[in-house]
């Protein structure tokens, strides 16, 4: 849909999800596009690499159904859902190494009955597990979970009263996986509403999805191609070092010795890229002292091969009580045999060198899995500040897209969206700027 306002022009700083997003929705409206990627390639910290002679993530990523802003782009760039993701029925399976499994399934039954069959039915949980977890799947559809003072998820549940079971096999797992921070530490507020826009809005948010495709295939290069085709340029290998303002509005933004002006610039940048750019600016302090309190966690992956005879029955599995803590068969992707190891957030593994944490996870995956081969080669990917910290508090430190400096304007994962970091989080904060700056 084009507008019929005179061309203006956009700058992008930043070719993640959030800043492809942006761009692709602006030049959808007829906007004149530049965008500006630090890096060789466009993804960000959702990108394709190599793996021998296989495509793979930087860090394997997993979809829920409840990211329709991201289906919804996707559509609009005549990208087919059903070529590109693997979309399942929530069923997770939890396990002790040897020992205890916990399996949750959700039946094909409307929301919210399919949470409470769901949970009824669960194996492994004793039946005062189920009743608490089922009080609590009440309060969550009845919206009273929501947290005005926000507390930790830890004090959340304690104060649910649910069980150790309840906690370590299905609280704490689903939360490290959602925003990537310990229960003692995460956000109550962020996570009771990633809980409710999975399991109370439509029985198809909680599918779980895995891509079929590398991230690269799945949005970098189709939005590229439709950013250029509608007269949209794109530099790679351009850092923008400074921006410039005269008088409360944006003038320019500066690549070392290049200069690049437009009428609105966005910064699509995780926290730590953006401060640097907007630390000297007088009407930008409290933004940048917010920012200046974002921390980080890491995600590790272990792209783990075996012979293409390794295919597990269920393509997602956690691990309880091991380093590793999902296992996920690349089986979907086309890549029968290799197996994706996924640890989110801080820990001892961190003090870990390649070579300790190749043996830690071949020996955990070797005592769980006893059938399985031995493994061929394995990749380990370390993402240092993989998500910020969605810690106790996070939501007051969350900027709006729109700043006061006129023209200028904020993307990413870690803006106002009141999601964790996620894709999800990443392209509503793109499509969101992208219409205000319309509005303008
Ligand atoms: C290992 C890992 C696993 C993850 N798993 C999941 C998952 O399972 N599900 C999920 O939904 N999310 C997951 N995430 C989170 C998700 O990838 C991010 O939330 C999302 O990609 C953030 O997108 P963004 O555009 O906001 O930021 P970014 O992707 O960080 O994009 C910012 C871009 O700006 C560029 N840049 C930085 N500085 C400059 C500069 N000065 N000039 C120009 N360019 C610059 C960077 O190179 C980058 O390309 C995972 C992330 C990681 C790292």
């Amino acid at each position: 849909m084009q507008n019929n306002k005179p061309e203006k022009s956009v700058i992008i700083v930043g070719g993640g999800w959030a800043g492809l997003t942006c761009a692709t929705e602006l030049v959808r409206l007829g906007y004149k596009i530049t965008l500006l990627e630090s890096a060789r390639q466009l993804g960000g910290r959702a990108r394709r690499i190599a793996f021998d002679d296989q495509s793979v993530d930087n860090g394997q990523h997993i979809f829920i159904g409840a990211y329709r802003e991201t289906f919804s782009l996707l559509k609009s760039l005549n990208i087919s859902l059903t070529n590109t993701l693997d979309r399942r029925p929530l069923n997770l399976l939890f396990q002790y190494c040897g020992g205890k499994k916990f399996n949750l399934r959700l039946p094909a039954l409307i929301t919210p009955l399919n949470l409470f069959v769901g949970l009824l039915s669960a194996k492994g949980f004793s039946m005062k597990d189920k009743m608490r977890a089922l009080v609590f799947g009440l309060k969550l559809f009845s919206n009273s979970l929501f947290q005005e003072n926000d507390i930790s998820v830890s004090e959340l549940l304690n104060k649910e009263r649910q069980t150790e079971n309840n906690i370590k096999a299905l609280w704490e797992p689903l939360c490290l996986a959602s925003l990537n921070t310990p229960i003692d530490e995460a956000s109550a507020r962020v996570f009771v509403r990633v809980l409710h826009d999975t399991f109370c809005r439509s029985q198809k948010d909680a599918d779980m999805i895995i891509p079929k495709v590398d991230l690269g295939i799945l949005l970098p290069d189709p939005a590229s191609d439709f950013i250029e085709q509608h007269g949209g340029t794109i530099h790679l290998s351009k850092r923008v070092t400074s921006i410039n303002i005269n008088q409360r509005h944006i003038t320019d933004v500066s690549c070392d010795n290049e200069t690049f002006k437009a009428d609105h610039v966005v910064l699509a940048l995780p926290p730590h890229a953006c401060l640097p750019l907007i630390k000297d600016h007088p009407a930008l302090h409290d933004i940048a002292y917010n920012l200046n309190s974002f921390s980080y966690n890491p995600i590790v992956t272990a792209y783990v091969k075996y012979p293409a005879s390794v295919r597990p029955n269920q393509p997602i599995q956690a691990m309880l009580g091991t380093t590793s803590q999902w296992v996920i068969s690349r089986d979907v992707a086309g890549q029968p045999g290799l197996i994706a190891v996924v640890i989110s957030g801080p820990g001892p593994h961190m003090q870990l060198d390649n070579e300790q944490l190749e043996v830690t996870i071949k020996s955990e995956l070797a005592n769980c899995f006893p059938h399985w081969p031995q493994a061929d080669s394995i990749k380990i990917i370390r993402e240092k500040r993989a998500t910020y910290s969605c810690r106790v508090g996070i939501d007051l430190l969350r900027p709006d897209n729109k700043t006061r400096i006129n023209g200028l304007w904020l993307a990413g994962d870690y803006t106002k969206t009141f999601y964790p970091a996620t894709i999800e989080s990443a392209v509503l904060s793109g499509k969101h700027t992208a219409e205000q700056i319309n509005l303008t």
